[in-house]
């Protein structure tokens, strides 16, 4: 399993940079988990967006989905090009699909998620549970047929359901939203101090840091968490790439 950080700011992009956005490769198998905002253009340095097989999106934030509605005009175009054969499953987190502006049935198919339910796109299965956050919210967790896991957090608050579902992962791609001094500010998002409290219950093979503020210096975020565990911790970036 190949996982390619594509987008890992929070709220809105930095210049030329991307919100939250995933790229898992298994073998011919390519998924995305979340397609936020400048997401399309970054997921092109990779990939040639006809060659995606699943799309899992966490929650409706713009930030978890804003770039969703360029990628089914890009799977229209493709499809109209002769260069796409099917169309492209979307897996959402919101049962009311009326609110989902999306307007091609036969390009993309789109499917609530269940808590409940994992699905399998070929070698890879991935299921959900549910995370503390503003609105209705999941982590997943993405296994292949050897075992191997990643896990990413998406948006939450602590939970023990976090620590448990991030248990024993290789790789676990948490968000890390706030300073150790804005702890608590926010509801619903994770602090350093937070985050390594996760991670020490957890134990990871490597733990990616992501979600990043638009204040303070993002390798402050890195040094706060490794104040509080000797865990393997790294810092998402353009290209960052993790082989498992
Ligand atoms: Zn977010
Ligand atoms: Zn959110």
């Amino acid at each position: 399993m190949k996982v390619t950080t594509v987008g890992y700011w929070g709220a809105y992009p930095s210049p030329n940079g991307a919100t939250s956005c995933y790229l898992v490769q298994e073998k011919s198998i390519n998924i995305l988990l979340d397609c936020g905002s400048g997401a399309l253009a970054k997921l092109q340095n990779y990939i040639e967006l006809e060659e995606l097989d699943a799309v899992f999106i966490s929650h409706t934030h713009t930030d978890h989905m804003a770039d969703i509605y360029s990628l089914e005009y890009a799977m229209l175009i493709q499809t109209q090009l002769g260069n796409r054969k099917r169309p492209l499953d979307i897996y959402v987190y919101e049962d009311n699909f009326s609110v989902l502006p999306f307007e091609f049935p036969d390009i993309v198919h789109v499917h609530p998620i269940k808590l409940k339910e994992s699905i399998t796109v070929g070698p890879l299965k991935v299921s959900f549970t549910e995370n503390l956050h503003e609105i209705p919210c999941v982590a997943m967790k993405v296994v292949n047929t050897e075992g191997k896991t990643l896990v990413y957090s998406a948006d939450t608050g602590m939970t023990e359901t976090i620590k448990n579902f991030g248990k024993s992962a290789d790789i676990f791609i948490v968000e890390c939203s706030f300073f150790e001094k804005q702890k608590g500010f926010v509801k619903g998002h994770l602090s350093t101090i937070e985050v390594a409290e996760i991670v020490n219950f957890t134990k990871p093979k490597i733990t990616v840091l992501t979600h990043f503020p638009h204040f303070g210096e993002t390798q402050q975020l890195i040094e706060e968490v490794r104040k509080y565990t000797t865990e393997e911790i790294c810092l998402a970036s353009d290209g960052f790439t993790i082989n498992l």
